[in-house]
């Protein structure tokens, strides 16, 4: 189907092949390139922070993140029950225990409420994952971090340029990661970056990016850890993509309006919110939510959407409803009610960067059409 409208296509028409084209021309294009520290800089520059490390993606950004915090076994972890694998991958690779919290149905992240009742003398962190173009409700997190001594991993994959009370997503974990995957707000193909503002962290990431290379005797290693090294190659296509950040917001608040005056009157549907009271949605992707008089769930919704050539994605699905951690033993007999409904009944339309006016009006009618035989 040549019409298809796919669920995300990036917008690649900056500086992106010029960037590229000096790769090329110079022959820099392994991580030793010029562009990687420039990426670098610019990126925590954008986000406040004084060290960035760039890395082969987020979830790779992620472990990193929690190797540098030297997390043991015994120790444990506290996130959403409702994110992607990612997190808990990170956590449960090193030995640390994932500790699950339910979400908001609304915004649908953690609140420091339903954290707190979860920690415990073995919690060492804090893992805060700003889901769907809404970030967390940071002030009361930083405060029980404080109060217990936690440190705070950030997952800002979905957040680049969103702010919360005005202060840059990434910047508010010991240690914060983002994603340059395709449907993120800046993309390099692949790649993530881990920020922070400790020195001591930011050496032990680069070390823990290059295979814990030393200083002194390179091939005498002291720990282990893998190769997760960005190329000069994708730091061109992410520093063409950053100077649009800001105009990359903008086309993802314009697209949100367009959806939400769309869709608005449709009934059953539970739509993102525009803004909280610290926040107006940035749209990572535009977030759709069935309410439970639709008789359909939103595997069934996907069907009939592509039915139509409208490319959708479910929700991420819960950690305490995956197979792979259920077989190790892990959050036997827990349930998060408002997690579990998400992943049945939330699904997300066409939201990429690349998305015509024309396209986006054929994603309304479609759904509306949908939601009329339902
Ligand atoms: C995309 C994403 C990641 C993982 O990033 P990859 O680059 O795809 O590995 C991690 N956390 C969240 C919240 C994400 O949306």
């Amino acid at each position: 189907m040549s019409d298809f409208i796919p669920v995300n296509e990036p917008l690649l028409n900056g500086n992106e092949k010029k960037y590229l084209c000096e790769c090329i021309d110079t022959g820099w294009i392994s991580s030793e390139g010029p562009f990687v520290k420039e990426f670098e800089e610019k990126m925590s520059a954008t986000v406040g922070r004084k060290y960035g490390i760039a890395v082969t993606n987020g979830t790779a950004a992620l472990e990193v993140a929690v190797q540098a915090l030297k997390l043991k076994e015994g120790d444990e972890v506290i996130l959403p029950a409702f994110t992607i694998i990612s997190c808990a991958e990170a956590i449960v690779r090193c030995g640390a225990k994932p500790v699950l919290v339910d979400c908001d149905p609304y915004t649908y992240n953690i609140c420091a409420e339903d954290v707190e009742k979860k920690i415990t003398s073995r919690t060492k962190a804090l893992m805060v994952v700003h889901l769907y173009g809404l970030p967390v409700d940071m002030d009361p997190i930083l405060k029980l971090a404080q109060e217990h001594g936690l440190k705070i991993i950030e997952d800002a994959a979905e957040m680049h340029g969103q702010t919360y009370k005005g202060r840059h997503c990434g910047s508010f974990g010991d240690i914060s990661i983002f994603s340059f995957y395709p449907n993120k707000h800046v993309t390099t193909g692949e790649g993530g970056m881990v920020v922070t503002d400790d020195e001591e962290l930011a050496e032990r990431c680069r070390s823990i990016r290059n295979l814990c290379f030393q200083k002194k005797k390179r091939y005498v290693h002291e720990e282990l850890s893998g190769n997760f090294r960005f190329t000069n190659l994708q730091a061109a296509v992410g520093l063409a993509q950053l100077e649009r950040l800001d105009e990359f917001i903008n086309r993802k608040r314009e697209m949100g309006a367009f959806y939400t005056e769309g869709l608005k009157d449709v009934k059953g549907l539970q739509l993102p919110i525009t803004e909280t009271e610290y926040a107006k949605n940035i749209y990572w992707v535009y977030g759709i939510v069935l309410k439970d008089s639709v008789g359909i769930d939103n595997e069934e919704m996907q069907k009939r959407l592509a039915a139509k050539g409208i490319g959708t994605r479910t929700f991420f699905w819960c950690m305490h409803e995956q197979p792979v951690f259920q077989e190790m033993g892990l959050f036997k007999g827990e349930s998060y009610p408002v997690a579990e409904k998400l992943a049945r009944r939330g699904f997300y339309i066409p939201s990429g960067l690349a998305l015509t006016k024309e396209q986006m009006s054929t994603v309304v009618k479609a759904v509306k059409e949908v939601m009329s035989e339902v």
